[in-house]
């Protein structure tokens, strides 16, 4: 009997020690499994997410982390789940806290966005080198983690939709009009019944929202993701959760227009709203100091200047 627990042990040790990974914790803090074969880097707190998703003929990327210390660490992982290359990587947005890390993958991989993002790539002081020097300097596992930075432009910009198919996997990509920045992308997987949102929407967090931001484009924007009926919803920034995050940004900015058009038609100044309009439910909301630039986006929304 003693053998036969003995070998039964064996084969436990066996099993823990050659399974293939299948829980997040294998990988880390901050990773977690959303569904089979794809894992989620989020929830550090205000960090851009970045998602590896494997199929059978290599690796997509969801975007390439806060900056290229987070690439190091979802590359180090993605070693750890297979030994196939990062094929992929599409562009949620093209601010440098999504696509900063490319360099990591690229070449080989793929770089895809929408039409606009090489040339707010290009545009943008972001990607200056005095402020990538200044990134670096943060820290000397910042400036090791920028060891053979180059800045990757997109190889491909798509317009409007796209379908991605990779392996066994499908990834449809769709254009966000004037959500966030130049070039916003939701990704849907229809068969997983996964959904990236992009910026489009936040998990209790104010987004920032740029002249060219439309609160009534992006409301839009938020009915066509919501008809996709997505069963896992991973934002730009924060934890992924259910639909309730569209929900809650939609109720959100439904809330803001309202208050915002009553208190114009009651004749009330930019700033007086500013002073005065307060949404219930955004209490606890993080990024207060963009709050104010919400309020100039519902007022061009209402007012249409
Ligand atoms: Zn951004």
């Amino acid at each position: 009997m003693k053998t036969k627990f003995a070998q039964g042990l064996l084969w436990i040790v066996f099993f823990l020690a050659f399974a293939p990974l299948s829980s997040a914790q294998d990988l880390g803090p901050h990773f977690k499994k959303i569904k089979d074969g794809i894992y989620v880097y989020a929830g550090v707190l205000n960090e851009a997410n970045s998602t590896i998703i494997l199929t059978q003929e290599g690796v997509v990327l969801i975007d390439a982390g806060q900056n290229p210390k987070a690439t190091h660490v979802v590359a180090a992982a993605i070693k750890k789940l297979t030994s196939q290359p990062v094929r992929f990587i599409i562009h949620t947005e093209p601010h440098p806290d999504h696509i900063r890390g490319d360099f990591v993958y690229s070449p080989p991989a793929i770089v895809i966005a929408h039409d606009g993002a090489t040339t707010s790539i290009k545009q943008s002081d972001s990607f200056s080198p005095a402020r990538i020097e200044k990134q670096m300097s943060e820290s000397a596992e910042m400036r090791a983690a920028f060891k053979g930075y180059r800045l990757v432009t997109p190889h491909v910009e798509y317009r409007d939709k796209m379908a991605l198919n990779v392996g066994e996997r499908t990834l449809e990509l769709y254009y966000l009009k004037n959500v966030h920045s130049e070039a916003d992308t939701a990704i849907w997987l229809p068969k997983e019944r996964v959904l990236f949102t992009a910026a489009s929407v936040g998990v209790k967090r104010f987004g920032n929202h740029r002249p060219l931001v439309s609160i009534p484009d992006t409301l839009s924007g938020i009915k066509m993701m919501k008809a996709l009926n997505p069963e896992v919803v991973i934002p730009g920034h924060g934890d992924p959760g259910a639909a309730k995050i569209l929900e809650d940004m939609e109720k959100y900015y439904n809330l803001l227009m309202e208050g915002v058009g009553a208190m114009v038609k009651a004749g009330k100044s930019l700033d007086d709203i500013k002073k005065e309009l307060k949404i219930p439910g955004t209490e606890d909301w993080t990024g207060k100091d963009r709050y104010p630039n919400n309020i100039d986006a519902a007022y061009r929304g209402v007012t249409g200047k």
